[in-house]
């Protein structure tokens, strides 16, 4: 499995999540595509990129959706899947003054986006429309992404 360590902003590891790189039906194998340790709670991925933004932040529904967008130059951080942006999550990105929410393009990332958005008046859901951001980027390129910042402007 592909490990994914979740850093403090020091580079100090909090947790660590997993995610299944092989094409089968993972419940089979009685794990999901996703493992986290057992009762760890919910956070916010790649979180070093809060004190890297200037007045804008950029947050993604997956991990591997965020490492793209840090990869394109984007600061970004992660809610490791739709439902898993908490109420609490609000106060690490209230100080931006322009939150780019990156929802997948289905009726969950609607809605996390949504979510996001009801509770920060600083966020604006961005319109995916090929996959969500890593579909974009492989259908696409950097500019498939970035071209819907463009967009919003
Ligand atoms: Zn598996």
């Amino acid at each position: 499995m592909l490990a994914i360590p979740y850093l403090d902003k020091g580079g100090k590891p909090l947790t660590i999540r997993f995610r299944c790189l092989q094409e089968h039906n993972h419940r089979d194998f009685f794990h999901g595509k996703y493992n986290t340790i057992k009762d760890d709670i919910p956070r916010m991925y790649g979180i070093d990129a809060i004190h890297q933004a200037g007045d804008t932040i950029d947050i993604t529904e997956g991990e591997l959706d965020r490492a793209i967008l840090r990869k394109l130059g984007l600061f970004a951080v992660a809610a490791p899947g739709a439902n898993m942006w908490q109420g609490r999550h609000r106060r690490m990105l209230a100080g931006f003054s322009k939150v780019r929410v990156w929802g997948d393009p289905d009726e969950a990332g609607a809605e996390f986006s949504s979510k996001i958005c009801r509770q920060l008046r600083t966020a604006q859901a961005m319109r995916l429309r090929v996959g969500d951001v890593t579909e974009t980027y492989l259908a696409g390129g950097a500019e498939a992404v970035l071209s819907l910042i463009d967009d919003e402007v």
